[in-house]
């Protein structure tokens, strides 16, 4: 394995270099064509990162243009599945320092859409693979690089691959954080569709159930005693228009952010007190921890449930629905969370499905694991513990799987916004990390 290294590390200027190539393909999500379910740019990008495998002797497959993999042929029947994607989220040209395809090198830092979320260090990964088998490593597993086209946007990449290939028996997926994701909590998103709201009153709040809401509006034919510094009112032609600000967060850590809808529902409850839908919201709905509604859970694997109401809609006869999105801890299940939510909303609130995930959990002492983190305390000389996570990272997709890099502890965060940047010593870093935790899982 010291051959393999060195030579990845001498091969390191061209793994730069076929990176940056591959930033240079926009694989925004665009209109399908034959062959290409997300666009002719995600298609070509595929096609030129599996004819590169080709070149260095992998087998590759071409999953009709929703996914593709390169395989270093093991002696075994097992597959060790590595997970990553091509697709990126869109850049916007002029948020940029440098252009988001133009994959530059400043500093050390190459920027570019995608350079971290996931090209980086699928390309990390590629390259790791490729020094081992020019070292003369045999593995007993096959090494399967999978290269999804659609995780940004719906991920039916995975979906039709693997209605195709079989799970591998063992994988990772270089798209969360270092050292190791194991524990991802439960992803129950639903709405309640509540009674009605006192005659004239409308409330509207949020785009997307997994954010924090950073504005509510309440509007009202009458006017309102809000007596709140935090509420600001506009008389308009029809009414009055009440506004509330707090601050967006992701809907996975509601506590890092000010629900808008909090203030106003709090206010509102107080002047309609006969109003079984501001009750409900009041007094269920208006905690970020689950407890007033009775929905708390917590285990020692993951920590607690949260809850975030991320959008707040009033149809046209005055009944509110309310879309929420809560992430329970591990040891639960979807149909759990269902009937505890079922046994204590009123009965004649619907409660509708929208998007469910079953947690992810590979315990930490399984071979997976302590060989990740073993693989990752030795190379970095530190003592960490695998993590546990409320978002939900590709890994999930397939049974078995942790999510391992490429985020290292303390880094600066830039995946989805602009100026998307790969440190490149924590890319020479990240490809020894891969480097050995493929030959170790694979040997
Ligand atoms: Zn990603």
């Amino acid at each position: 394995m010291e051959n393999a290294k060195k030579i990845l590390d001498e091969q390191f200027d061209e793994l730069v270099c076929s990176l940056q190539n591959v930033i240079r393909f926009n694989t925004e999500k665009s209109d399908p064509a034959p062959n290409a379910p997300f666009g002719t740019n995600v298609k070509q990008c595929l096609d030129y990162v599996l004819n590169w495998a080709k070149s260095f002797g992998f087998a590759t497959y071409d999953c009709d243009g929703y996914a593709g993999h390169a395989d270093f042929a093991g002696t075994g029947k097992e597959v060790l599945g590595i997970l990553g994607h091509l697709d990126v989220v869109p850049a916007k040209q002029e948020e940029w320092r440098y252009p988001p395809y133009s994959a530059e090198i400043h500093d050390g830092k190459l920027f570019g859409r995608g350079a971290m979320d996931d090209k980086g260090p699928m390309i990390a990964c590629l390259y790791a693979t490729k020094a081992l088998k020019e070292a003369g490593f045999v593995p007993s597993k096959t090494v399967r690089l999978i290269f999804g086209c659609d995780e940004e946007s719906g991920m039916q990449c995975v979906e039709h691959y693997f209605s195709q290939m079989p799970y591998p028996t063992v994988a990772f997926s270089p798209d969360g954080d270092f050292p190791v994701i194991n524990r991802e909590k439960g992803i129950y998103q639903f709405d309640v569709v509540c009674g009605k709201l006192p005659h004239g009153v409308k409330i509207t709040a949020g785009d997307r159930a997994n954010v924090v809401p950073s504005l509510c509006t309440v509007t009202t034919v009458e006017p309102l005693t809000l007596k709140s510094p935090k509420v600001a009112c506009e008389k308009t032609s029809d009414g009055y228009i009440y506004t509330a600000t707090g601050k967006a967060a992701h809907g996975s850590t509601p506590d890092e952010g000010v629900n808008a809808t909090h203030v106003l529902i709090e206010l509102l409850d107080d002047i309609y007190r006969d109003n079984e839908t501001l009750r409900f919201l009041e007094h269920s709905v208006r905690d970020t921890t689950g407890k007033k509604w009775g929905i708390a859970l917590c285990d020692k694997e993951s920590g607690s449930l949260t809850c975030n109401l991320g959008v707040l809609r009033t149809s046209d006869d005055g009944t509110l629905t309310a879309t929420i999105d809560i992430r329970f801890p591990v040891t639960y299940n979807c149909k759990q969370i269902y009937e505890l939510l079922r046994a204590n909303t009123p009965k004649q609130f619907a409660i509708v499905e929208r998007h469910v995930s079953e947690p992810l959990h590979v315990p930490s002492d399984s071979n997976l694991v302590t060989t990740l983190m073993d693989v990752y305390n030795s190379q970095m000389h530190t003592n960490l513990q695998p993590l546990a996570i409320g978002g939900g990272t590709y890994s999930r997709c397939l049974p078995n799987c942790v999510a391992f890099g490429p985020l290292f502890p303390h880094e600066e965060q830039t995946i989805h916004m602009p100026n998307e940047l790969i440190m490149l010593k924590n890319l020479r870093a990240m490809a020894q990390l891969y480097l050995e935790a493929i030959y170790r899982l694979a040997k």
